[in-house]
């Protein structure tokens, strides 16, 4: 902690943020005054918190290009992987046994396919497109699945038997809160897609 030689009694020095704060304590990289709100305590002493961000900054090195890859496959693979297993139908324990290696070959194709440039941000948005894509996979995979049944049930009808149909109503219609309710049924696949969000997160907030 640097301080300031002792003042004059008159040379009251403040805050560069909170200018009715007195301080003599100054960030020991660029030497502003600040008050113990704005000093951070690095492992080098009390900085200021533009000194703080802009050395992060240099750690962060990923264009808005890495995010949207960042994006592309976090999400692609867990929609793959919800589909997948959306369409198995798997268990608390099998989520439990999978869900960490694949968010661990998730986060790893992300990072490789950004080499390794991070954003301060890409944890939680590799997370948010892992919930997303496992969702939509879910969700995809409930729709594919109903629209096979329905066309194999159709498939011993001739034209006019399903037009006849279709003019009294009886035709079966996929409705949102049915695609909802079947592809949240499991509890496996739910947990399975918060872990690898998990492990995404936690990857990326690694210090590497
Ligand atoms: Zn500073
Ligand atoms: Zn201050």
């Amino acid at each position: 902690m640097s301080v300031n030689p002792a003042p004059a009694a008159e040379e009251l020095t403040f805050c560069t943020v909170h200018p009715d704060r007195e301080t003599g304590l100054r960030c020991n990289k660029c030497g502003r005054l600040m008050c113990a709100e704005c000093a951070v305590q690095t492992p080098v002493g009390y900085r200021c918190k533009q000194c703080v961000r802009q050395h992060e900054d240099k750690f962060f090195t990923a264009s808005s290009n890495d995010t949207l890859i960042v994006i592309a496959v976090c999400g692609g693979l867990a929609a793959l992987g919800g589909a997948i297993l959306g369409a198995i139908g798997f268990g608390l324990f099998l989520a439990l046994i999978l869900g960490f290696p694949a968010g661990g070959i998730v986060s790893e194709a992300a990072l490789r396919a950004t080499k390794r440039r991070r954003a301060r941000y890409s944890g939680e948005i590799g997370a948010a497109a892992v919930v997303v894509g496992g969702i939509l996979g879910a969700i995809g995979q409930v729709y594919f699945y109903w629209n096979s049944l329905v066309s194999e049930a159709l498939a011993g009808l001739s034209p006019e038997q399903i037009q006849a149909a279709t003019a009294r109503g009886e035709m079966p219609t996929l409705t949102l809160d049915f695609l909802f309710r079947m592809a949240f049924s499991d509890i496996g696949l739910i947990l399975f897609v918060g872990i690898v969000a998990f492990v995404v997160y936690s990857r990326f907030k690694m210090k590497m």
